[in-house]
């Protein structure tokens, strides 16, 4: 397949446009990372690049691996102006399902000295697993003013303060959430969920600082070598699930009255401009701000936890960034700025210093990436660059390792209860509901995320600030 591609450098690899490509694909990667991706990869790049009103290239980062009609670590922009669509499957179902980091204001061996019992303590407190629910119940109403106002809303009920919401993209609110637009079984499988981690790939995790690899930012950051984090990784659970089931149907049946030829059914889509498409952004948003929320009260949960074991922890927000959303951008395409709606899936924003939507505080510093990479392997902490002048991907890097194998490969292969013993010998402690969950999760089934970050780098998409290390990792 490597034979499809135009080498551009070490970290760059085209695929010309061809047939109904519109644009050309572009794949973010290291040769290695690139004879190992999926070929349904490549096949995904270029049926997105055929999608009506697509912008500059149909892009994939170096996480990429098969996804439902996109790619996961896809990023494609369309403009309005020129037949621009909107596609429930080039957001993803988990929509912004992101990542947040927590500062604790404290070192490895304060963690050290409690660790079971802050595991045991955190697993106590935050809801994980399928079906768990969560501190907060919501009747009808308040289930709107929550999809209107997002982690906003979750301060103003006292999940957490002012300052925390300086630090979360968009200032913890999408603006343009129609909660009308969601459907009452999407509400309803919500009613109860809030606050929770949901399944699998979603966790909370305690993590010390193992690696500087950019000092002045990382200072910038607040970051030194053996302090201790909290990353919390999850999305709008069932509330996005539902709405991504619901309108990826509407729009397979309603794509040919639009007279868009869809080059494979996964990717159905709407113009931006239309009835159906303007439905779907606003109950996209209003499940953006379901996520919002939701990392809002799970971050109330693990002050709570923390406030038990060790009392002087101080839990402030580093960052919050999503990883599955499509959202309003201006970019310059071709020497022009374009108002263009922006779909990352499996991808994350990666603004460079200096650009207006970052709060002050960092402004100069970049914008946080926030990378998992397993729980028995590394994370990252990337901040967004300027590098080579032009914008890459529309400002966009990598949000994990990805995968190399199926969940169902992965729980053939190992032993939940396994490998929480391999990782308890090497003092990280994992807690879960579920043993299979787990054995889904081994790290041996994503890629190696340090190839991954470096090829992010490398490709002048991110610039690497620090690595992070588990030590206790709450699993869905
Ligand atoms: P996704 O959003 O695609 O479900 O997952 C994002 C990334 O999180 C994955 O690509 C993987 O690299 C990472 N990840 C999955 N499980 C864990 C975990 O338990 N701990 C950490 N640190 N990262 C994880
Ligand atoms: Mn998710
Ligand atoms: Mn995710």
């Amino acid at each position: 397949n490597l034979s499809l591609l135009e080498q551009h450098s070490d970290f760059e690899w085209h695929i010309p446009a061809t047939g109904k490509m519109r644009v050309p694909g572009i794949i973010y990667a290291e040769r290695g990372l690139l004879e190992d991706m999926d070929n349904k990869v490549y096949e995904q790049v270029c049926h997105v690049a055929a999608l009506p009103g697509i912008v500059s290239a149909s892009f994939a980062m170096p996480d990429a691996h098969w996804g439902y009609g996109f790619p996961i670590g896809g990023v494609a922009a369309f403009d309005p102006e020129a037949g621009g669509v909107v596609s429930a499957g080039g957001v993803g179902f988990d929509i912004s399902c992101g990542v947040r980091t927590l500062h604790t204001g404290l070192v490895r061996a304060q963690v050290d000295a409690v660790k079971a019992r802050l595991a045991d303590t955190l697993f106590a407190r935050i809801p994980a697993g399928v079906g768990s629910t969560g501190p907060v119940h919501l009747s009808a109403t308040k289930i709107d003013d929550m999809l209107a106002g997002g982690a906003k809303w979750a301060v103003d009920q006292g999940y957490g303060t002012q300052a925390d919401l300086e630090r979360i993209e968009e200032r913890g609110m999408a603006h343009h959430a129609k909660p009308a637009a969601v459907s009452p079984q999407a509400k309803k499988r919500q009613r109860d969920e809030m606050g929770t981690l949901g399944s699998g790939n979603h966790y909370l995790e305690v993590q010390e600082v193992d690696e500087i690899y950019a000092p002045s930012i990382a200072e910038g950051l607040g970051l030194q070598r053996g302090q201790i984090v909290v990353s919390i990784h999850c999305g709008s659970r069932g509330l996005g699930h539902q709405i991504g089931t619901e309108f990826l149907r509407e729009m397979v049946v309603e794509a040919k009255h639009y007279g868009i030829d869809l080059p494979d059914r996964e990717l159905a889509c709407a113009p931006i401009q239309s009835e159906l498409g303007q439905r779907y952004l606003g109950a996209m948003r209003a499940a953006i701000n379901c996520a919002l929320a939701n990392r809002q009260i799970l971050t109330h949960l693990a002050r709570e936890a923390f406030s038990k074991v060790l009392p002087q922890a101080c839990l402030t927000l580093l960052y919050d960034v999503s990883h599955n959303t499509c959202k309003v951008e201006h970019h310059l395409v071709d020497g022009k700025t374009k108002r263009l709606f922006v779909h990352r899936k499996g991808a994350t924003r990666a603004f460079g210093p200096g650009h207006p939507d970052l709060p002050d505080s960092i402004r100069d510093l970049g914008q946080p990436v926030l990378i998992g990479g397993s729980m028995g392997t590394s994370s990252y902490v990337l901040v967004g660059s300027n590098e080579g002048a032009d914008e890459r991907a529309f400002g966009s890097a990598c949000h994990g390792a990805g995968r190399n194998m199926s969940r169902t490969h992965a729980a053939a292969r190992w032993r939940g209860r396994a490998i929480v013993e391999e990782l308890a010998s090497r003092g990280i402690l994992i807690r879960s509901p579920s043993d299979r969950g787990v054995a889904e999760e081994a790290p041996g089934a994503y890629k190696d995320v340090q190839a991954v970050v470096d090829a992010a780098q490398a490709a002048g998409l991110a610039r690497k600030v620090v690595r992070l290390v588990p030590v206790v990792c709450i699993k869905g």
